[in-house]
């Protein structure tokens, strides 16, 4: 992929970008030699890196299904949504539920411009190129009013999002605005790194983020129960990424399940 495909047009390929460094963890190709080179110095720092890559996307998969089966959702809007991979949110929706309805919204092009060609034959999904710290944008956007009816539950996922967004760009209220704009009935999910165990490591891991635009916020477990005020969370509550409603029947054993804290991520789905 360094030969700059015309897709990579316009992106800096010099700088790592979470969302590419997760799609070469995951196994993808829309990546780069330094979001290469800056996986493999989290994997340096952090040699579960991969695996918790694969257990977030399987708490994804795991929360989706509960919502477009078990909670009857059927419109999504997935913010940082990250370059398409095995499993995307409107797969997963539209196999329970073909009338499903998805909005994807990323900060990065690569990520944007391989779910808009995914999606190029699927009219009930779209995706937005933009910054969750800019709640209006997006929900004032035409993908968003014209497939999703904020009159109607929605579930909003925030899924290995919410730690790219510092403390001072308030993720209290990015939440807020997005739940605001959402009626009783909808539902929010959520994952978010947390060094509350192998602090160390994580924080090693932490430190590479800082060469990319976004950088990385760890957050304690209170804290990030305190981001969900205002959503009942659904059973088991707020747990490490494997504990959450492992299911086996679909998408398979999660790598970390014997050791679940080694996900250093938690994981929780909330009603409005
Ligand atoms: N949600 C997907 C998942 O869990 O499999 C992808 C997660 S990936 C680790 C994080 C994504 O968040 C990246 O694609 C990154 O570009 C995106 N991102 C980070 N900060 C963002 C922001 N401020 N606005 C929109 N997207 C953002």
């Amino acid at each position: 992929m360094d030969e700059m495909p015309g897709w990579a047009a316009g992106v800096d390929v010099d700088r790592p970008s979470a969302a590419r460094m997760y799609d070469y963890a995951l196994g993808g190709s829309h990546n780069f030699a330094a979001d290469r080179e800056a996986t493999q110095a989290v994997i340096a720092a952090f040699p579960d890196g991969p695996l918790v890559a694969r257990s977030n996307r399987l708490f994804l998969h795991r929360a989706v299904r509960f919502l477009a089966a078990e909670a009857g959702i059927t419109q999504f809007l997935d913010l940082g949504s990250g370059v398409p991979t095995v499993g995307n949110v409107h797969e997963v929706a539209q196999g329970v539920n073909p009338q499903a309805r998805v909005v994807y919204v990323d900060i990065d092009p690569v990520a944007v411009v391989h779910s808009r060609m995914l999606l190029a034959d699927n009219p009930l999904a779209a995706v937005l190129q933009a910054d969750i710290r800019e709640p209006a944008s997006i929900l004032g956007s035409s993908e968003v009013t014209r497939l999703l009816d904020l009159s109607r539950p929605v579930a909003v996922l925030m899924v290995t999002v919410l730690h790219f967004v510092a403390d001072g760009d308030d993720p209290a209220g990015i939440i807020g605005a997005f739940r605001a704009a959402t009626v009783p009935g909808s539902y929010l999910a959520v994952s978010h790194v947390t060094a509350d165990e192998r602090a160390e490591q994580v924080h090693g891991a932490g430190k590479v983020y800082e060469s990319t635009p976004t950088g990385v916020t760890p957050r304690s477990r209170a804290t990030i129960a305190g981001l969900l005020a205002g959503y009942d969370l659904v059973e088991p509550g707020l747990v490490y990424l494997p504990s959450w409603r492992p299911d086996e029947a679909h998408g398979g054993l999660d790598p970390l399940a014997a050791d679940p804290s080694r996900a250093v991520a938690l994981a929780a789905v909330g009603r409005r």
